[in-house]
């Protein structure tokens, strides 16, 4: 491009075009042991067996825990939720992000590190990954120009995405087994007779677990995840971080083992790179606290291996806060600031809420009852000595058991309940977790009462057997009963 001022020559505009972007560098992160590795890999399998292994659970000749869409119930062991339950669901969240808000105030980011699907799948895939193409350096040089595309390449990248597509068929699979029952599930894909929907979701969740742990990784993290966004709020003084202890180590620098490096003017770092080589997110933990650092603790295992095999005392890199590093402070003497206002309160909204969840789940009463008056017939008289008002009943048995539900109408003198056919209604059988719709009638004498609207209530009671033990239940539903002229 150039611009002609006038009567003079051509000066050339250099363009400078940059990319908002910044370009990917893939990350080969180092495998690493030591205390945080070993809790990670408990977490992976704890996390993992309980994903892997509850739609496999059966309770009472059921799947434990199901969340059936279609028929609007959710079953979690003997508790049988229905639409009406919302409160439950949206308590759990409410006390699912209070804990989170905890956590993330006391040790930041450790529900990212250890227990986050997505740190979770990718350690898993990383697993695989080294265990087909090798550690750091052999992925590096097999990805690398002096690897040309050859059998063993392909070998090697054909196997790896083989296994990582099965587990995360498997992944699918299982979260599929959530909301259909995993055995029916099983079965239909065996038989090759997945329905539409299945099929779209078990792909779905398959190729995003694919591709979240195999391809995007820690760019989920970096870019996709809200929560790395706004943790910087969450967190303060006395949090305890992943972190660089930069009085100690710096200046930081190589140096022969029988060297005084303080004779030297350096600190205890040694630049080996060693932190950054393991961490996932590719940083550097020594250029301070970034909001990438998913606090894995895998540069804390990794420094402290370096520190041993130099014989400096370890937690150069390390699990602290930042009022303990600014003040020299021992993790012991800070340890003491973890009860500071943020924490109270949250523990304390936790422990009411978690109280009042557990109270209302123990004395919910399974018999829902809901009476509607039929509003196309309001009343009418039958044979000149009875008075009929029209109803519809719906009884919700939301226990795991039968119950026998005898239905009283009361408020008026001689009122009895009938069903369509004009029979009393003794009792009515509900099966377990089911919703019973009938429509009902409630007679009254004629010329005992005067006309006019009068208010009635049902009287609903209801007994189930729960072992040997037989527990009744009521409910009381207020509705009218017009008498007309
Ligand atoms: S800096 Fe350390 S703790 Fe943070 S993500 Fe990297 S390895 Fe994990
Ligand atoms: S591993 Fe420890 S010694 Fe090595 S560069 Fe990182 S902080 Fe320095």
């Amino acid at each position: 491009m150039s611009d002609i001022p006038p009567g003079g020559k051509p000066i050339p505009i250099e363009v400078i075009e940059e990319s908002l972007y910044e370009v990917r560098r893939k990350i080969y992160p180092r495998s690493v042991t030591g205390l945080f590795a070993r809790w990670r890999l408990i977490l992976v399998f704890a996390t993992q067996l309980l994903f892997y292994g509850l739609p496999w659970v059966s309770w009472n000749g059921r799947q434990a825990v199901l969340f059936d869409l279609i028929q609007r119930k959710f079953y979690i062991f003997g508790v049988v939720l229905w639409p009406q339950d919302v409160i439950y669901l949206t308590l759990l969240l409410i006390l699912s992000a209070l804990a989170l808000f905890l956590f993330t105030a006391i040790a930041g980011r450790l529900f990212c590190g250890y227990a986050c699907p997505q740190t979770v799948y990718t350690e898993i895939f990383m697993w695989i990954e080294r265990k087909v193409e090798g550690d750091r350096f052999a992925r590096i040089r097999l990805d690398g120009e002096e690897w040309p595309w050859g059998f063993r390449k392909w070998r090697l990248k054909i196997t790896k995405h083989f296994l990582w597509l099965l587990i995360a068929f498997w992944t699918g699979f299982t979260f599929i087994g959530y909301f259909t029952p995993i055995t029916t599930l099983g079965s239909a894909l065996i038989h090759l007779s997945l329905g539409p929907w299945q099929t779209f979701w078990l792909c779905f969740y398959a190729f995003a677990t694919w591709g979240n742990a195999g391809f995007m990784r820690e760019q989920v993290c970096k870019y996709m995840c809200p929560y790395a966004r706004f943790q910087s709020v969450m967190v303060d003084k006395d949090t305890f971080l992943v972190t660089y202890d930069k009085v100690r180590g710096e200046p930081r620098g190589s140096r022969s083992k029988s060297a005084d490096h303080e004779s030297l003017g350096l600190g205890d770092c040694v630049d080996c790179s060693i932190c950054v080589q393991v961490c996932p997110t590719g940083i550097d933990i020594r250029d301070g606290l970034q909001y990438m650092c998913i606090g894995c603790g895998a540069c804390i295992d990794a420094c402290d291996q370096v520190m041993e095999k130099v014989d400096y005392p370890k937690g150069l890199i390390r699990y602290t806060t930042e009022r303990a590093i600014e003040d020299r402070e021992s993790n012991q003497s800070a340890i003491r600031h973890i009860l500071r206002p943020r924490v109270l309160i949250y523990t304390a909204f936790i422990t009411v809420l978690t109280a009042a969840f557990l109270v209302s789940l123990v004395t919910r009463n399974p018999l829902r009852v809901d009476v509607m008056r039929d509003r196309g017939a309001l009343a009418r008289e039958v044979e000149g000595v009875r008075i009929e008002n029209i109803y519809r009943i719906q009884i919700m048995n939301a226990s795991e058991n039968n119950m026998n539900v005898q239905v009283k109408a009361l408020g008026l003198d001689g009122l009895k309940v009938l069903n369509s056919q004009g029979q009393v209604v003794t009792e009515i059988e509900v099966a377990p977790a089911s919703n019973l719709l009938m429509p009902i009638k409630v007679s009254a004498d004629t010329g005992v009462n005067q006309p006019g609207n009068y208010p009635i209530h049902f009287d609903v009671i209801a007994h189930e057997m729960s072992g040997n033990e037989m527990i009744t239940r009521t409910r009381d539903e207020k509705s009218t009963f017009i008498i007309p002229r």
